[in-house]
């Protein structure tokens, strides 16, 4: 079992015949908020595996599954308790913890698989502990991660190569979860609509970011389905900037069918936005 549709799509790719798959949460969803369901319980009642993001992530409806699931393998610390975040370098991890504000990023940025680099870094971590639960199926295992990380690699590199005109460009987000992403291809972020991560837009730090995107041109407002359009329209409207959905995880817009198509389609909506029309 995976939080997100992202983490199940690697799991899949690992694991292949040997293991079945579900997710927890879809990618049209808030991986920030999601309500903790009795059918979401059940499903990890049986489970051998629960996978989540980390970095508190989840930490509104995760442990509350994990807890009413009363499953003694999956709990936190438990053999088939698996967090990504421990096998990746967080960034803006803070030196104080804090959600003052209701800030969701308490504990670093945890959208960390916006860069595929990260990605090959899960393969390797749900290679091993596949091999771990089920040692029978550990070659099989091996093999599919090398197979799936060779194949994304060669995605990374066409990636990087389309984006390297795309160097030192500005962008806006809706949520703070393209860092990474920006990390990865070298784009610069002139911030957020959200004042605080988690925490809806106002009025004023609309006006603010108005100002900051006029003064520096910024051309790129990146924003997700499971937001509201109002904003990143009005911004547009005001900045002259062009909007961009990006899909966070697989099946966040119906372009993307899995963990490489959502990155194809983000790489290519925001190369497409900061190419000058003819
Ligand atoms: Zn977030």
């Amino acid at each position: 079992m995976t939080t997100t549709p992202d983490l199940a799509d690697l799991a899949r790719q690992v694991g292949g015949d040997r293991v079945k798959v579900d997710g927890l949460s879809r990618g049209s969803q808030d991986p920030h908020f999601v309500e903790a369901k009795p059918s979401l319980i059940v499903k990890v009642r049986d489970a051998d595996l629960f996978v989540q993001t980390g970095l508190d992530l989840e930490i509104g409806w995760a442990p509350l599954l994990i807890q009413g699931a009363r499953n003694a393998r999956v709990q936190r610390g438990a053999k088939g308790f698996l967090d990504a975040s421990a096998f990746i370098q967080p960034l803006e991890v803070p030196t104080v913890v804090s959600r003052a504000a209701g800030d969701v990023h308490p504990g670093g940025n945890p959208h960390f698989l916006a860069d595929p680099h990260n990605a090959l870094a899960v393969v390797k971590a749900l290679e091993g502990k596949l091999a771990e639960l089920d040692p029978a199926g550990a070659v099989v295992y091996k093999k599919n991660a090398e197979d799936y990380s060779a194949r994304l690699s060669a995605k990374i590199a066409g990636w990087e190569k389309r984006m390297a005109p795309a160097k030192g460009a500005r962008f806006v987000s809706y949520h703070k979860n393209m860092v990474y992403f920006a990390d990865h291809f070298g784009l610069v972020s002139d911030g957020q609509i959200e004042p605080k991560p988690g925490i809806p837009p106002t009025a004023k730090h609309t006006a603010d970011l108005i100002a900051v995107m006029k003064e520096r041109r910024t051309p790129l407002i990146l924003t997700n389905p499971h937001f509201e359009r109002r904003t990143p329209d009005s911004l547009a409207r005001a900045t002259g900037a062009s909007v961009v959905t990006v899909a966070l995880t697989p099946d966040a817009v119906p372009e993307a069918a899995d963990y490489i198509s959502a990155v194809e389609f983000n790489v290519a909506g925001v190369f497409r936005a900061l190419t000058p029309k003819q």
